[in-house]
């Protein structure tokens, strides 16, 4: 069958530890462990009201849209809830895509092309380097949030036709945020876009929970305010605020936009009521952003090494990928779920544990956690 080759390389990554395998959430909650992996981070994902919200809208409309949105799939739901996204981000206009993944290859492909370059943080989210590939723009990729090296490769790039800086908001893997003020500042300087992906921060970050650039208070200055639906707003889809005339070239050119089945009445009432939830809600970012503070300085007594910041996403850096997938399986063990996160996903040498809170979790669960983490640190020997 000419397959021995696929058996190969699926043998060697089972060597290095490095088989991915799916697991049943459903079947360890029921035995008792507690989630610190969840994208859920403010718990609306299990919210009453936004099930029941979702709930009225398949009763009334139905469980699918039927066809993409320039066919037969729009309504007054998806378009309502696109000016919801734009006032909550403080944009003109917004444009929905069915998932973030999406939105990221769809926008950037859109607006690069080949004779465009594109500037990449080196730890930005997968679906922003398969963004840059489609649009065979020329992607040139900076240190990790070094503003010195991003702004050395736009002084070298002066000819470029379309420039475009992208980054991550919160960094999906180590959690820290990006240094949104100074990447702005060297944007306006060489006459850049600026992309930011807040599939981490929406929710999480500014007075409204609007994410990244109202944490800074760039609105204003960030020209692409991508996130999804699926993380803190606990629905599903992605989305791009932006002025108007970005959103109206996107509808025209996203093809991820024009050859997707829009999304379905059930998933636009949840979203909307997400988003709606965030707003009215505060007490949830507040608490979670508390208890991740709370939980890294107890994991920093305990002598963990973490990557700084003071986002949920707390990585606990254990280095060897086996070793971090061994760490992982005794967390596991004793009731707590952490998963490791091992390379190509993050740099070799530099495996994890991906600790998220939520703000579903209570002091207890986090007392827990922390007792976990001791046990097994001093059992494996990476905490004294
Ligand atoms: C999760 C994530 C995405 C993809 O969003 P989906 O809605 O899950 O497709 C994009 N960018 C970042 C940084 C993410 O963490």
């Amino acid at each position: 069958m000419m397959l021995d080759h696929l058996i190969q390389e699926l043998d060697v990554r089972e060597q290095k530890g490095l088989t991915r395998r799916l697991r049943r959430m459903d079947e360890i909650k029921e035995k008792g462990a507690i989630l610190f992996s969840s994208n859920n981070y403010l718990g609306l994902a299990e919210d009453a009201e936004m099930k029941a919200c979702a709930a009225e809208a398949i009763l009334r409309f139905g469980t699918g849209s039927t066809g993409s949105r320039l066919t037969t799939g729009n309504s007054t739901l998806h378009e309502e809830l696109e000016q919801q996204l734009a006032s909550f981000k403080g944009k003109e206009a917004a444009i929905l895509f069915s998932s973030g993944y999406l939105a990221n290859i769809g926008t950037i492909s859109a607006l690069m092309g080949k004779d465009d370059v594109i500037f990449s943080d080196s730890l930005n989210h997968a679906s922003i380097i398969d963004g840059c590939r489609l649009s065979r723009a020329e992607t040139i990729i900076y240190k990790h949030v070094d503003m010195e090296d991003l702004e050395k490769k736009l002084k070298e790039n002066p000819a470029a036709r379309h420039k475009l800086i992208v980054t991550d908001g919160v960094f999906s893997m180590d959690g820290n945020i990006a240094p949104l003020p100074r990447i702005v500042e060297i944007a306006e300087a060489y006459g850049a876009w600026v992309m930011v992906d807040d599939a981490h921060a929406t929710g999480v970050l500014g007075s409204n929970g609007a994410g990244t650039a109202e944490h800074f208070g760039l609105t204003n200055r960030v020209h692409l305010c991508m996130g999804t639906m699926s993380k803190s707003i606990g629905a599903e889809g992605g989305y791009v605020a932006a002025d108007h005339v970005f959103i109206e070239y996107l509808r025209n050119n996203a093809r991820s936009f024009i050859f997707q089945t829009a999304l379905s009445p059930g998933v636009i009432a949840a979203a909307s009521a997400g988003i709606r939830l965030i707003q009215q809600q505060p007490w949830r970012r507040e608490k979670l952003i508390e208890q991740a503070s709370l939980f890294r300085q107890g994991l920093k007594k305990l002598g963990f090494e973490l990557v700084e910041g003071t986002t949920p996403i707390i990585a606990v850096v254990i280095g060897d990928a086996q070793q971090a997938v061994d760490f992982s399986k005794r967390l596991e063990e004793a009731g707590l779920f952490a998963p490791a996160i091992r390379p190509p996903t993050v740099p070799i040498g530099t495996s994890r544990i991906r600790v998220t809170l939520t703000a579903s979790h209570q002091a207890q669960d986090l007392d827990f956690a922390l007792h976990c983490f001791e046990n097994i640190g001093k059992e494996m020997r990476f905490i004294p």
